[in-house]
């Protein structure tokens, strides 16, 4: 006997809700979940392969649930990158940094309490409060995607949020805040801060991390992840820092051995292996920086970024515009503002093919930029 969805109890406010995601579609480009292009090397590949292989040999074991040697592993990293202060104590870890907001809003959200954000941003972060029954309340991002100080602390006053969630770089938009922004919602929210720095190490020269800020700050948290810059997507990688007493509470809501392994000691060989993972990182601002010059020069908008993909519009149709490029075999992500895409960057040879399919999907005709003739004049050679 089959049952459908409806037939099943489930709660209410799951009735009718899509899973997230974006489209995994096996096509030549892509460019839409802001992945690192370049996977480890054959020799990292390998030296992987030997971690899992030795952990293999004690997998009737649970792993160590504290992931001390981990930690310690990013802590260095975290002190090696120019942050002082940083041990083991600070340092928690799980899969992805998805993992580590939920264990956050379960720790510090709830029935009763609220969390409070600033959009356009990441998409999952509703879901993670309506999954731990927190009440979600989004502040708007000025136009041109900062936050508005005197409209932040107004929300803040407002709601009251147990947690604020600030996303810096923020992610659809390539957006950084200033640590001037962050101390003063530090200093005048009632509960934690966290700062979601995904794309930290794909910052511009001169933005700061807010991990400088931990010292002065014990309800700052700052999260990290190995998703993006450090090339390992599918090695489900995330962590944070903050003071030892947060790390405390994420102990108490982890659900038993949440870290495998395998897990543990693919990242581990990752982190010994920095330097090689993170070489194209460089490459890959610098290539940003020329997407955003060359949006510009068709006459578009795009969005200053401190992240490793390009937020750009506005279209009169994004859709249209989203399709064609698929189209063309690039998949970028139809997300942000209502006119806007959004472009990760990838490989010289991707960022080739996706500069060639959007100037034909432009003087195509269809979709073009709002208001605008200019990008007809310009493309037409
Ligand atoms: C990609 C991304 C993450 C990382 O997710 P993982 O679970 O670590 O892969 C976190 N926050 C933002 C804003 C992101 O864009």
């Amino acid at each position: 006997m089959r049952v459908s969805l409806a037939d099943l109890p489930l709660r209410d406010e799951l009735r009718g809700v899509q899973p997230y995601g974006a489209p995994q579609l096996d096509v030549p480009v892509r460019l839409n979940v802001n992945e690192n292009p370049y996977p480890p090397s054959v020799s990292v590949a390998a030296d992987m392969a030997r971690a899992v292989a030795e952990v293999a040999a004690g997998l009737n074991r649970y792993p160590d649930r504290d992931a001390v040697a981990l930690r310690a592993d990013l802590a260095a990293y975290l002190t090696a990158e120019g942050t002082a202060g940083i041990g083991v104590d600070n340092v928690w870890a799980a899969n992805g940094s998805n993992e580590i907001m939920l264990q956050l809003l379960q720790a510090f959200g709830g029935p009763g309490r609220t969390v409070l954000s600033f959009t356009p941003t990441y998409s999952m972060y509703p879901e993670y409060a309506r999954d731990t029954h927190t009440a979600w309340v989004a502040g708007r991002r000025a136009d041109d995607f900062s936050i508005d100080v005197p409209h932040a602390l107004d929300q803040l006053a407002r709601h009251q949020p147990s947690v604020v969630l600030l996303a810096s770089p923020n992610n659809p938009t390539g957006t950084a805040l200033g640590v001037d922004v962050i101390q003063t919602i530090c200093a005048a929210a009632p509960g934690m801060v966290v700062v979601d720095e995904a794309y930290a190490e794909f910052r511009r020269a001169g933005t700061p991390s807010a991990l400088s800020l931990l010292p002065a700050h014990p309800r700052l948290v700052v999260t990290r992840t190995m998703s993006k810059a450090f090339a390992l997507a599918g090695g489900r990688l995330g962590y944070l820092a903050a003071a030892p007493a947060v790390v405390d509470a994420m102990r108490i809501v982890r659900l038993p051995y949440h870290l495998s392994a395998v897990s543990q000691a693919v990242a581990r060989v990752a982190l010994a292996n920095a330097d090689e993972l993170l070489a194209k990182v460089a490459e890959l601002r610098a290539d940003r920086d020329v997407t955003v010059d060359w949006l510009r020069s068709l006459g578009l908008r795009a969005a200053d970024s401190d992240a490793n993909f390009v937020l750009f519009g506005e279209l009169a149709d994004r859709h249209a515009v989203w399709q064609q490029l698929l189209d063309r075999g690039v998949l970028i992500r139809e997300t942000g503002p209502d006119g806007w895409l959004r472009v990760s960057i990838g490989t010289p040879e991707e960022m080739a093919a996706f500069r060639a399919a959007l100037e034909e999907a432009l003087s195509a005709g269809t979709g073009g930029i709002k208001g605008s003739t200019i990008v007809k004049a310009q493309t037409t050679r």
